[in-house]
């Protein structure tokens, strides 16, 4: 029996802040992005197993990043962020 298993990134999930930040490296004040992305194992090409969870929050222009704890994350989602919709 062959098994075909591979890691990767699963589902994402992301968010933007309600205020503006100010981004030292562009220099521009924009509302920034917090991404969460949950990266599996997968087997047959269908993810059974989360190996980790990677917490983003970076500004769109430039793409300046700072990682986040979870606790981090959270919090500023629940306080300071609403889900974004793309195209919108
Ligand atoms: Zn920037």
């Amino acid at each position: 029996m062959i098994f075909i298993a591979g890691a990767g990134p699963g589902k994402v999930e992301k968010y933007v802040t309600r205020k503006t930040v100010h981004c030292f490296h562009c220099n521009n004040d924009t509302p920034w992005i917090l991404e969460k992305t949950k990266y599996y194992v997968s087997l047959f090409f269908i993810p059974v197993v989360p190996v980790k969870t990677q917490y983003r929050f970076y500004c769109p222009i430039c793409g300046n990043t700072r990682q986040l704890e979870k606790e981090e994350f959270n919090r500023m989602v629940k306080f300071e962020a609403e889900p974004w919709r793309a195209g919108e």
